[in-house]
């Protein structure tokens, strides 16, 4: 037998809970919606007030959240925080009963049905939506990329734009310029202006560079005469037929060979497309654009579609404006359900006109719909009603109520079941094959025996560890390697090197087929962060239960002179800690939908950082006594190793990282279930003020946390300086080992005067 085994539950009809959702279905097909524009995030709220039984909706995006370009002029000229005019995504999906999985789709294959994104596996899809707008087009303008401020991607212009301001207020700007002058360049650009009036920069010359003889191009003659006054009323000079063919540092020039000195140079021009979509033989126009008919499904494929700008609809051509992606919203997600049940999708017909909104930076805006115009403060004021109802739409969602039990009624997705059932839990024959065949995909070799034989060198012992835990990550790949780094934690905690590791993996009830696909994500996950970390995967168990979890037996070895425990520490000792804290807190909050996508971005990254080097750094700088920080959280960890080494210790306070927005929850009374359980434990031997935020993170469980390390007091500075010149970037001192009762005192240095995640 081989020394992998495939085990599945009674096979029976069960209730059972999908991956890191409440709904209690097995998973049948795969939606993906790539890109979280202005039309899938209706998509996704649609699909939070109706599920659909059955079915598995990913949305895959670059960012944790998306942006509302028709703010972006309002964040410029300082009307709006960069907050306002973002939709939180992790927190929609939440609602969407939807995973999120970070990544930025590169690849289509219409064949084999699945898109790629760098450094995961390919996503599986049975039907699929592309929502991923454009990029300004760079095309003829050499230096564009290098030197120029592209408004698009918008979380990479408000990175720039920030820099630009400081270069500003530094004095180094003298004249700025705007390459491209429809409606988007010129509101940009009139906000920008507005914004170096507010900052005290007006000597800044501010210059728009228009291709056409005028700005403004297919809007009415009222609209650009109006416009064209506006510009020259506040001394933004305008370049009519100067099309921008090269940008220097310092120059901008023209295709007639004028030039102007430049010192930011802002990119606004036409649409452009994303280059990846020529090599997916979708059917696209001369631009690049992908087809689409008046269903919204390409015109290549039944079960692709495309919204937003990105799509060029072939029955109804209309211009690329965010009010057109926004509309498509709903008759999308009728027609993804329509396609998702077997029926025929419906045409949608888009409104020919429609109301264009433009500011004009100084809170006022102009009007224009049907050939007419209308200006003033209060277009402004109606604007900016609009663009807040929209928002509050997706970041004030309804309460969700959790679905526990099974559907009622048959819906068209489960129907199909009992035949794709026999498929996947007839018996472990063709669960074996699966697994056979995921193995041999993923290139891991496990000898077919009944169990994996490792013959460790002379002179060295065995470690012994095993952990894991039950998914609460979206990406099933992402998941298998922070298992691997938590799990690999105990034996560098330890000194000692990992060398195998076993598997025991749990899938959640599925068809054959997506039981497979979501086995080569998860082992993927696993086969990676064993790779990077030159540890063996020697066999494992697969079987069949409620929701997606990994346990890794992990071996490893250790001179016995070299092993760290926990006892050891002596009082002086200055203790480290080598990453921040907060992820109890922080994951309770995700899965309540409160947890902002950047925070759970952040602390995934602190996850993904192995301990290994850091358990390198602590052995030879002369640590006496190591441990990880796990699930009993910093306190209870720090417990083991007084009640080890019979002495006491303090915590500073001040000096524990945290990470951002941690504080902001633990505030807010979210807490990670096992919080309350780890301060019981501690009970008496925790003084310091309870109902001190602080204190509660310090109690906080950690998944994938640091190691916590005495070491002698007079090398901590050192040693923290090499960790984070390592990478663990918070690593610090944050107490002192005591002689005395085995107690923790928290104490207040004053030395960081407010958490970190204030800023998160
Ligand atoms: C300054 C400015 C102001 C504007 N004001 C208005 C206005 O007031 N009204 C109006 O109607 N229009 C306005 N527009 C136009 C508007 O921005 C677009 O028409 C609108 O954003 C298009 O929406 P979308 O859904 O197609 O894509 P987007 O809103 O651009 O969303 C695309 C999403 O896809 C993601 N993505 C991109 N590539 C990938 C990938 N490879 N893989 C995965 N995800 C990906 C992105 O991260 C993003 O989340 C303005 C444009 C600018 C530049």
């Amino acid at each position: 037998m081989n020394n992998w085994v495939v085990s599945f539950g009674n096979g029976g009809r069960r209730a059972l809970v999908s991956m890191r959702t409440s709904r209690p279905e097995p998973i049948v097909r795969d939606l993906v919606l790539v890109g979280g524009g202005h039309a899938h995030v209706t998509v996704l709220r649609k699909l939070g007030m109706h599920p659909i039984p059955g079915l598995q909706v990913t949305l895959v995006s670059p960012d944790p959240e998306t942006a509302y370009s028709g703010m972006l002029p309002g964040v410029v000229a300082g009307h709006y925080y960069p907050d306002e005019m973002h939709i939180e995504l992790a927190p929609l999906c939440r609602f969407a009963g939807a995973r999120w999985i970070q990544g930025t789709v590169t690849g289509l294959d219409r064949e084999a049905q699945t898109i790629s994104c760098p450094g995961r596996p390919d996503i599986p899809y049975d039907v699929i939506s592309l929502d991923i707008g454009i990029t300004p087009s760079l095309e003829g303008i050499a230096g564009a990329e290098t030197y120029g401020i592209a408004v698009k991607p918008i979380g990479q212009f408000l990175e720039k734009w920030e820099q630009f301001l400081e270069r500003a207020r530094r004095g180094e700007i003298t004249q700025i310029g705007f390459v491209g002058a429809g409606a988007g360049g010129v509101e940009l650009c009139l906000a920008v202006h507005y914004r170096l009036q507010q900052e005290g920069l007006d000597q800044i010359g501010v210059n728009l560079f228009a291709e056409d003889d005028t700005v403004l191009p297919g809007y009415p003659l009222p609209v650009r005469t109006h416009f064209i006054r506006l510009l020259e009323k506040r001394g933004i000079k305008l370049y009519p037929r100067f099309r921008v063919v090269e940008i220097s540092p310092t120059e901008m020039f023209s295709h007639r060979g004028d030039r102007v000195s430049i010192d930011a140079p802002f990119i606004v021009t036409r649409a452009a497309s994303h280059p990846w979509l020529r090599e997916t033989g979708l059917a696209l126009d001369d631009d690049g654009f992908i087809e689409v008919r008046s269903t919204l499904q390409t015109c290549s494929d039944d079960n692709i579609f495309a919204v937003g700008d990105v799509a060029s609809n072939v029955d109804h051509p209309r211009p690329k404006a965010g009010v057109f992606a926004v509309r498509q919203g709903p008759p999308l997600y009728r027609n993804l359900r329509r396609v998702l049940h077997g029926r025929s999708p419906q045409p949608f017909r888009p409104q020919q006109e429609f109301l264009s909104l433009i500011s004009t930076g100084d809170r006022s805006a102009v009007a224009a719909k049907w050939g007419q115009m209308a200006s003033g403060a209060w277009v402004w004021r109606w604007k900016d009603r609009i663009d807040r109802s929209f928002m509050d739409r997706f970041n004030r969602l309804p309460a969700m109520k959790p679905v526990m039990k099974a559907p009622k009624k048959r819906d068209g997705l489960l129907a199909d079941l009992d035949e794709q059932m026999r498929c996947a839990g007839c018996g472990s024959k063709v669960a074996g094959d699966l697994l056979t065949e995921v193995l041999r995909e993923l290139g891991i070799a496990v000898e077919p025996e009944d169990a994996a034989v490792y013959t460790p060198p002379p002179n060295e012992v065995l470690l012994h560890t095993v952990d894991g835990f039950r998914s609460f990550l979206d990406d099933p790949h992402q998941f298998g390697r922070v298992v691997v780094n938590h799990a690999l934690s105990d034996i560098y905690a330890m000194g000692g090197r990992p060398v195998t590791a076993l598997a025991a993996v749990t899938v959640p009830y599925a068809t054959a087929t997506k039981t497979r696909e979501l086995l080569v994500q998860v082992m993927r996950g696993i086969r990676d962060g064993l790779n990077a970390e030159e540890v063996a995967l020697v066999g494992g168990h697969t079987t069949e239960g409620a929701e997606l979890a990994v346990w890794l037996s992990v071996n490893g070895l250790a001179k016995p002179d070299d092993i760290h425990r926990k006892g050891g520490l002596v009082p002086g000792d200055a203790l480290i800690l080598t990453k921040p804290l907060g992820t109890g807190a922080l994951f309770a909050a995700d899965m309540q939908g409160k947890a902002r996508g950047r925070w759970i971005e952040k602390a995934v990254e602190s996850m993904l950082i192995s301990n290994r080097t850091a358990s390198q750094i602590l052995t030879t700088g002369g640590a006496h006594a190591m441990t990880d920080v796990t699930g009993f959280g910093l306190a209870g960890h720090l417990m083991e190793m007084l009640e080890a080494s019979k002495v006491g210790a303090w915590l500073s306070l001040d000096r524990i990282p945290d990470l951002p927005g941690a504080y902001q929850m633990i505030s807010k009374g979210i807490a990670s279930t096992l919080q309350a359980g780890n301060e019981r434990t501690l009970g008496e031997r925790l003084h310091g003020r309870r109902g001190d935020l602080r204190r509660a993170l310090v109690v906080d469980p950690q998944t994938a946390g640091g190691l916590l390390a005495g070491v002698p007091g007079a090398d901590a500075g050192r040693l923290v300086e090499e960790l984070r010149a390592a990478g663990y970037d918070s690593a610090a001192v944050v107490g002192e080992v005591v002689a005395g009762d085995v107690t923790i005192e928290l104490r207040q240095m004053g030395v960081k005067s407010s958490p970190s995640s204030a800023q998160g």
